[in-house]
């Protein structure tokens, strides 16, 4: 057999390196698109102005009002690891987007890049062409302070790569995603943006709350509530759903951690955890988070493109962000959200707490211990604070909160009256709150559910790892009500399952949270998923839009919602009943 020969090890051509580094950090225009809008801002520019054509495949130009690029320094820009952003040798002390020094030049050895550039101590502005890594002189030009650069053709130099390029309305939406996230974080800079020569964006600078009504839309503006929590140097600021307001995909959620945006594979889970009370499975909520801390507290070095970030106490930090939203959410069930746009829409109102303002209920707050200080019982740490209302004298009832029935509509809604207001409840929204607070409560109670032997025990085929991540994770299963033994190392058998979620087949739903575990697990405690999945199962047990209901069931359950808390809404996050009060009624008639 012949002997492999050693081969000659040589260092990599410069231009070679700039191809291999542009693999990693441009992937596509909305890439160039982010590497130059970030220079834009980090040189001061208070107006960015983003042109493409064809979705950013044939054409980018980025034109800004900023420092612009002193002439000795402008064919540094291109050269590898030249950067302005580090002089001070602290990695962790970045206040810039870029520090690497890479982006100018690994963009302009992948396509046809042109600057034109100029400083305020300039008499004209000085261009420069580079292709394939080849740059001209220097030319003096005619412009205005500040910094444009185009950079056409993209990946002509790299065509193997060119061909994983989408089509123009792919790219093009990749560019437009990009430049939602970078304006909403710099909302004092004008952003304009141009797409074939039409103007898609022109957002002026402004507040915080304005960018992001720019760029989330108004419906977003009003359906939201603010999310503010600072503590120890950390900070939590922005914007999240109302639950009456989500999404079937897990889109329109932004995070920036210090001012830039992450995609953290943990924010959707975070979101999940917080949402878990009002939203089911499969929906999400909307969000703009804004999460500032300690530079020292992360690493944002860890991703060429910077957009994944690492924190040194991620337990913690993942905490902190569920109690803001969550506390968040908790003030927001004391305004109600608009249901219906028409003109009975100023008749009927959404349900708000108020409903339980009557003299006979006192209000009392029950605060249970809050994230992310002790955990006494797991359960505790995501029951919220409640309001539960309490009778203050003995005397018989008549005048109910929830009124009393007076019918039933389309075997779907009751129809009740209380003194001074008409109200229709979704009849099967209102008892899948029931369901679902009983179990709450029940498990706080007891830490446990009561659960319900099979007739025949059933037998799970897992794969190994899958089967010993149940073993480890057995005693919380035992405790919502399943009573489940390893038979192999490859077998479950399950002997009894919760009485509460009407179980078809555990297979699925302990495979379910097994994945889910496996996905979020640093992210989310198990017992959180645990609950979640058992709880958007719950609901089948409740009552049915479609069955008819005696006047005594309706009452009983209006008196069960009365003592329900949050029983406005149902798991979805839609309300349960409207009200309709005597005035509004005149009103509607023009009494
Ligand atoms: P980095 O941003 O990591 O420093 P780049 O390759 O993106 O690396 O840019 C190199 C340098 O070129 C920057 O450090 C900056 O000094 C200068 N530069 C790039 N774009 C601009 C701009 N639009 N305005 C002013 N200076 C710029
Ligand atoms: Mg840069």
């Amino acid at each position: 057999m012949s002997q492999k020969q050693p081969k000659k090890i040589e260092k990599l051509d410069p231009h070679l390196v700039n191809q291999i580094a542009a693999g990693e950090v441009i992937e596509r225009p909305a890439a160039i698109l982010k590497e130059l809008v970030e220079n834009a801002l980090d040189a001061g520019a208070s107006q960015i102005i983003v042109e493409v054509e064809d979705g950013g495949r044939a054409r980018i130009s980025i034109s800004d009002n900023g420092c612009g690029i002193a002439v000795d320094d402008i064919s540094l820009a291109f050269e590898r690891h030249a950067t302005s952003k580090l002089s001070h040798q602290d990695l962790f002390a970045i206040n810039t987007f870029g520090f690497r020094g890479e982006a100018l030049p690994s963009i302009a050895s992948i396509s046809r890049t042109e600057m034109i550039t100029r400083t305020n101590a300039d008499e004209h502005a000085w261009k420069i062409t580079i292709e394939g890594g080849n740059a001209s002189k220097l030319m003096p030009h005619s412009a205005a302070i500040g910094t444009t650069i185009e950079v056409r053709d993209i990946f002509y130099a790299t065509p193997a790569r060119l061909k994983f390029l989408k089509n123009a309305t792919t790219e093009l939406n990749h560019c437009k995603e990009m430049i939602s996230r970078i304006a909403m974080a710099n909302p004092s800079v004008h952003f304009i943006f141009k797409s074939d020569s039409k103007t898609v964006y022109d957002w002026s600078a402004g507040t915080l709350a304005t960018r992001i009504g720019q760029v989330m839309g108004n419906d977003f503006a009003q359906n939201t509530v603010p999310v503010l929590l600072e503590r120890n140097g950390y900070k939590l600021e922005g914007l999240v759903s109302l639950p009456t307001y989500s999404r079937s995909q897990a889109n329109d959620q932004y995070i920036y951690v210090n001012n830039r945006w992450v995609r953290d594979r943990n924010v959707a889970g975070i979101l999940r955890v917080a949402y878990q009370d009002v939203l089911m499975t499969g929906r999400h909520p909307l969000a703009v988070l804004f999460f500032n801390l300690d530079g020292r507290e992360v690493d944002v070095n860890v991703h060429p493109a910077k957009t994944e970030v690492r924190f040194r106490d991620s337990g913690f930090v993942r905490s902190f962000l569920i109690q803001g939203v969550k506390q968040s959410l908790l003030a927001s069930q004391h305004t109600s959200s608009p249901i219906m746009g028409n003109l009975v829409a100023n008749a009927f109102s959404a349900p708000s707490p108020k409903i339980f303002t009557n003299p006979q209920f006192n209000n009392k707050p029950i605060l249970r211990d809050s994230y992310p200080s002790a955990r006494p019982h797991p359960i505790a740490a995501f029951i919220q604070p409640v309001y539960v209302p309490v009778l203050e004298q003995e005397e018989v009832v008549t005048d109910y909160p929830m009124g009393i029935a007076k019918a039933q509509l389309f075997e779907t809604f009751i129809v009740a009256q209380t003194k001074d207001a008409l109200l229709i409840i979704d009849q099967h929204a209102a008892h899948e709150r029931i369901v679902y607070e009983d179990l709450k409560a029940q498990w706080s109670a007891q830490g446990t559910l009561p659960s319900q032997p099979l007739m025949q025990p059933e037998y799970i085929e897992l794969n190994e790892s899958d089967c010993a991540l149940f073993a480890e994770h057995k005693d919380l299963f035992e405790q919502i009500g399943f009573v489940i033994d390893v038979y192999s190392t490859k077998t479950l058998v399950v002997h009894s399952t919760p009485i509460a979620c009407h179980l078809q087949g555990s297979k699925e739903f302990i495979a379910d949270v097994l994945a889910d575990i496996k996905t979020l697990g640093e992210g989310v405690s198990a017992v959180e998923i645990l609950w979640e999945k058992l709880s958007s199962r719950a609901c089948n047990n409740s009552i049915r839009a479609g069955k008819t209901l005696s006047l005594a069931e309706m009452n009983a359950m209006l008196r069960q919602m009365e003592s329900t808390p949050k029983s406005a809404q149902c798991n979805h996050g839609r309300p349960t009943f409207v009200t309709l009060d005597k005035k509004s009624l005149a009103r509607l008639f023009e009494r």
